[in-house]
């Protein structure tokens, strides 16, 4: 790779800006929700590092998921948009101990206050004062640059690309559901939701040694997706009472007592209901997608099956690392969930892509990187001197 296959970073309006005419300093620009729910490119000072123990991360690729568009469909004040990012170290504070410019890393996008009780007892996912990008009144990570704590970012394997490490950051979701499941070791587990996070839940069960993991979901093409992903069976949820289709995803299957994990991706209260009705007794149902807050809930059947229902939120301790694990040792493959990608200076319409459920995955590039660089493995093809200059 060189230079020549960079794309230079665009201005705020689109217009090419050769870095030898630009007589400023470096910017930072970012993709910004405005409050009358506009999109818009904003160019501000490069951040510097709160503390000593900071890094400042370039930007390369940025995944998009529902909560971003959550979020652009809710926002009260002007936010950066983005979490799921992967970039390479640009600048390090000076109590930085394992971290060095240059390192290609994934961001885990969020900082505990490492005071309170729930972070001191170790489930610091569950942090009150949680800094989390892209959650308001926070600023996300789709800027040129973004600063976290040196704990916070993760160095990817040398055959993961950044378009890979920016799913690093789901890949931690779907470790922490597996991993609240208890043992998944020759257990049979139902994953409802084919999207981004249940076809993880679905890889990374299978990595934890599952037995049989069968992905349901309404949509045709995402069960096919899902065969081809690695899913052991596929079933199709039909409109109709929740106990048929359990009846007859159970029958799918060969399982005549039930699923021993459940896992829901979807929080669509028709999945919910299958996914009970399809619990073994005495099993486990992970409770992953974010849906409608509300929902009828058979909750006389959590009782009568004597059934675990656990919530499940983002990511604790470990799960970064686990995650990283599992790409080091090939047991994950991320690429094909790519489907989709753009430059930074048509973010928009990633998010529309999401929105519209389109495809798996989408990704936007850096301001100024390109699919070539971003598809860059090795240190030796992605020094910081090959980086666009801004
Ligand atoms: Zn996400
Ligand atoms: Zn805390």
């Amino acid at each position: 790779m060189s230079l020549a296959d960079v794309q230079e970073p665009k201005n705020s309006s689109g217009s090419l800006t050769s870095p030898e005419n630009r007589l400023t300093a470096p910017m930072n620009t970012s993709f910004i929700l405005s409050p009358s729910r506009q999109f818009s490119y904003e160019d501000g000072p490069v951040p510097s590092l709160p503390t000593p123990r900071y890094v400042r991360v370039r930007i390369v690729a940025t995944g998009l998921c529902g909560s971003d568009v959550r979020i652009a469909r809710c926002g009260l004040h002007p936010i950066t948009l983005g979490h799921e990012s992967a970039g390479i170290v640009d600048a390090c504070g000076s109590d930085v101990k394992g971290l060095s410019v240059g390192d290609r890393v994934a961001l885990e996008p969020g900082v505990g206050c490492n005071t309170c009780e729930t972070c001191r007892s170790g489930r610091y996912n569950l942090c009150e004062s949680m800094q989390f990008a892209a959650t308001p009144p926070y600023n996300g990570t789709l800027s040129t640059f973004y600063c976290l704590p040196e704990e916070c970012c993760y160095k990817l394997p040398s055959h993961i690309s950044f378009r890979e490490g920016a799913l690093v950051e789901p890949l931690s979701i779907a470790v922490h559901c597996c991993g609240l499941a208890g043992s998944l070791q020759g257990r049979s587990v139902a994953v409802f939701g084919a999207g981004p996070i249940g076809l993880l839940c679905c890889a990374v069960a299978q990595a934890f040694g599952a037995a049989k993991v069968v992905v349901i979901d309404a949509v045709a093409p995402r069960l096919s997706f899902a065969t081809d992903f690695g899913a052991d069976d596929v079933y199709m949820m039909e409109a109709g009472f929740p106990e048929t289709n359990a009846q007859k995803v159970l029958e799918k299957a060969g399982l005549d007592a039930g699923f021993d994990v459940v896992i829901d991706a979807t929080g669509a209260e028709p999945c919910i209901n299958c996914g009970v009705a399809a619990l073994k007794r005495g099993g486990v149902f992970v409770q992953a997608g974010l849906g409608s807050p509300n929902i009828a809930f058979p909750i006389g059947q959590i009782c009568d099956k004597e059934a675990t229902l656990k919530g499940s939120f983002r990511y604790g301790p470990g799960d970064y690392k686990l995650a990283i694990q599992l790409l080091e040792s090939n047991r994950i493959q991320l690429d094909s969930l790519i489907t989709h990608e753009f430059a930074f200076s048509n973010a928009e319409q990633a998010f529309q892509n999401v929105a519209d459920r389109v495809g798996i995955k989408s990704l936007i590039f850096g301001p100024g990187i390109d699919r070539a660089f971003a598809e860059g493995r090795t240190e030796q093809h992605t020094r910081v001197s090959d980086l666009p200059r801004l």
